[in-house]
């Protein structure tokens, strides 16, 4: 792949660009091999012009929110991965209860802003560690709260440079799944629409939510969040403690023993590691309660 060529357009565009990047260091759960080419987009124009030149080589692209929900491979990315940045984390309130908000904002920035403004809807996401491009291809929830409640527009640019948007049903919004993780496109911004109430009653709900998170799960370990979907019917962190799996290690990542649904990176684990305990976790569910558990974290990478 000519990355020489794609380092000095992007270069050329004002992008800041890294070689051989750990992604260890852009993942929440500090795991990962080296990126090829690591590319930090300022702009609509360089991003733009960017996807085109990699579509014109047949490059392939990895877009690269928060790494909160990733699993990235000991051997790397040997592909262009993007970070949005810049503009993208421009946010504005268009209408008295509608904040635009670009993709490479934080959740956790994008809550604040909310509540600043006295808007309330997006109280479940104070806590969620990624970003808003992020969340939004997740279609990302918690206690009872997902984006799908209060999104109603994502803008988003495709492989070979064309912007675009969908809006409503079109998001195919559905449990930690939406239409791009179909479509491929890159998510360059979205329209939550809020209700208002007041802060002093939105920041208690989020302190609520917080506080929750701090009491049942691991966050003072690196992690990548629940690791497996949850089943229908059942918790996975239940199954998984039912199994006397908690604490259960292989290599540096082992089952929480704070919340069994979390795989945590105890020692320096790799991603083999955690691959290797994900599948005892599931042949051990599977064999003691028939249930089949699907991986939320997403893996990346030469696996
Ligand atoms: C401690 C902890 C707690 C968590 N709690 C929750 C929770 O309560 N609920 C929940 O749903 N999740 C939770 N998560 C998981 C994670 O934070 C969410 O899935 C989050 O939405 C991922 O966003 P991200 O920016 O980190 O995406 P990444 O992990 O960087 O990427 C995830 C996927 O989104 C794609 N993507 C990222 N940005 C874009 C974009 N702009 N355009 C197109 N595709 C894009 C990536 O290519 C990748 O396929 C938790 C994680 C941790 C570590």
């Amino acid at each position: 792949m000519d990355f020489e060529n794609i380092k000095q357009l992007a270069l050329s565009k004002g992008c800041t660009v890294r070689e051989n990047e750990p992604m260890s260091r852009y993942t929440t759960f500090k795991i990962g091999g080296a990126a090829r080419l690591l590319i930090f987009v300022p702009s609509l124009s360089a991003l733009k012009a960017l996807l085109k030149k990699c579509d014109e080589l047949k490059a392939s692209v990895f877009v690269l929110g928060k790494g909160s929900n990733l699993l990235v491979s000991d051997k790397g990315i040997d592909s262009v991965v993007i970070k949005l940045d810049g503009d993208f984390k421009k946010m504005t309130l268009v209408e008295d209860d509608t904040i635009y908000c670009g993709a490479a904002a934080s959740l956790a920035s994008l809550c604040r802003y909310a509540c600043d403004n006295g808007l309330s809807g997006l109280e479940f996401a104070w806590g969620i560690p990624g970003s808003v491009g992020g969340a939004a291809f997740m279609n990302a929830g918690a206690y009872g709260g997902e984006m799908k409640d209060i999104m109603f527009q994502a803008n988003h640019i495709t492989r070979s440079g064309e912007c675009g948007a969908l809006t409503g049903d079109e998001l195919g919004l559905g449990y930690r799944h939406s239409a791009y993780a179909e479509n491929g496109h890159i998510i360059t911004g979205i329209t939550v629409r809020l209700h208002k109430d007041s802060k002093a009653e939105i920041s208690r709900r989020m302190d609520d939510y917080m506080q929750r998170r701090k009491d049942k799960q691991p966050l003072e370990y690196p992690s990548a969040g629940s690791i497996f979907k949850r089943p229908e019917g059942y918790f996975a962190g239940a199954l998984i403690q039912d199994c006397g799996l908690k604490g259960y290690s292989v290599g540096g990542a082992m089952v929480s023993p704070k919340h069994s649904g979390f795989i945590v990176n105890n020692d320096n684990a790799s991603c083999d590691d955690v691959l290797k305990l994900i599948e005892h976790i599931k042949s051990t569910v599977k064999d003691k309660f028939g249930v089949e558990l699907e991986c939320e974290v997403r893996p990346v990478g030469k696996l």
